[in-house]
């Protein structure tokens, strides 16, 4: 196995997957870090095509094997997201390598207030990890989901044992528990109903008004993919060398949807925002078929306007606007 990544304390608040050699240095009470676990299947820049002289190939980077550990439920959805995104027909060779190199070993959590996983049916392990441990306190309760997983277990089973009536039970009352301390409860199904209700909402150019376009929101979500191409260019005496990178782009940023001839189609901050919203709530419908948000609260505690309260736009496109974001939009 090569490098573990792990959450590691970064500040008094915050938290982030680093590489770890020892268990001291892990955080195992962090509930979202900076960045979802994405960084290392889509990194924020990556050599994509390179070119030597005349020949332009594929750069392919040989990964190692490695292991995340501590990926809770709602980035294993994003995660799963992702793989529908990469891994569809044509695949992402780049990501593919990556995930298949991955051991990911996913941790239970408990909620706090920016957390909507459950409404957004993200809130439990369902698939895309090797392991899965929910904390028992006094132990884990272990799920394997495939062969290198079970072959692993067996590598260590000098610290398992079979889980007995009294485990399976604890494991039903943690999950039971947990379900009753979330506070946001909505029925996502009608998402894209609101969403296509709400378009005209004045709502949008209230929060539009305020976005400061940093695009903060979009490297911190699980689910957000879209990046741009750039080409770099190294002169020396005999060859021209030269790659095409792929980096993160944000549909935040103002030159985002501008096309050639000076024109752009998401001019200012309330296109832009109410656009990231949709994709967001209304989800990658078609033809993939699933909610593009996962409710980990990473853009809510991201934000410096404090506009991206998910939970609270959508109590307001449903007409609960006593519910408002923290008493800030009339
Ligand atoms: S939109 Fe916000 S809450 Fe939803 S998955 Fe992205 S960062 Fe998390
Ligand atoms: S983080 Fe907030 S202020 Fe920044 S682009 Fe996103 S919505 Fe706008």
């Amino acid at each position: 196995m090569g490098s573990v990544y792990a959450p590691v304390r970064v500040s008094d608040q915050s938290f982030a997957f680093r590489s770890v050699r020892d268990e001291a240095e892990i955080a195992f009470e962090a509930l979202r870090t900076i960045l979802p676990p994405k960084k290392f299947f889509y990194p924020a820049k990556e050599t994509i095509l390179e070119c030597d002289g005349d020949e332009v190939k594929e750069h392919i980077e040989v990964v190692e094997p490695f292991a995340v550990f501590g990926v809770h439920p709602c980035d294993l959805a994003g995660l799963n997201a992702l793989d529908k995104i990469f891994l569809s027909t044509p695949q992402d060779s780049h990501y593919q390598r990556r995930r298949r190199a991955a051991f990911i070993i996913g941790l239970s959590c408990l909620p706090d207030k920016h957390c909507f996983c459950k409404a957004m049916k993200a809130d439990a392990p369902g698939k895309g990890y090797d392991l899965f441990l929910t904390d028992l306190e006094d132990k884990y309760f272990v799920q394997v989901n495939n062969q290198e997983a079970f072959e692993f277990i067996l590598s260590c089973k000098e610290f398992m044992h079979l889980a007995s009536d009294q485990d399976n039970q604890g494991y039903k009352k943690f999950w039971n528990d947990r379900d009753s301390m979330f506070e946001h409860n909505f029925d996502s199904a009608q998402l894209p109903n609101l969403m296509d209700l709400g378009w005209d909402h004045p709502l949008w150019q209230e929060l539009g008004e305020r976005c400061l376009s940093c695009g903060n929101c979009t490297p911190v979500c699980p689910t957000c993919y879209c990046f741009d191409m750039t080409d770099v260019a190294m002169f020396n005496s005999e060859k021209v060398e030269a790659e095409r990178q792929r980096v993160w782009d944000s549909c935040q940023f103002s030159g985002f949807a501008a096309v050639a001839g000076g024109e752009n189609f998401r001019p200012g901050p309330v296109d832009r925002l109410k656009f990231w919203y949709r994709h967001k709530l209304h989800g990658f419908e078609d033809p993939i078929e699933i909610p593009s948000c996962v409710g980990c609260g990473r853009c809510t505690v991201s934000c410096p306007s404090g506009i991206d309260d998910l939970p609270g736009v959508i109590r307001i496109l449903a007409g609960r606007p006593q519910l408002n974001l923290e008493g800030e939009i009339a």
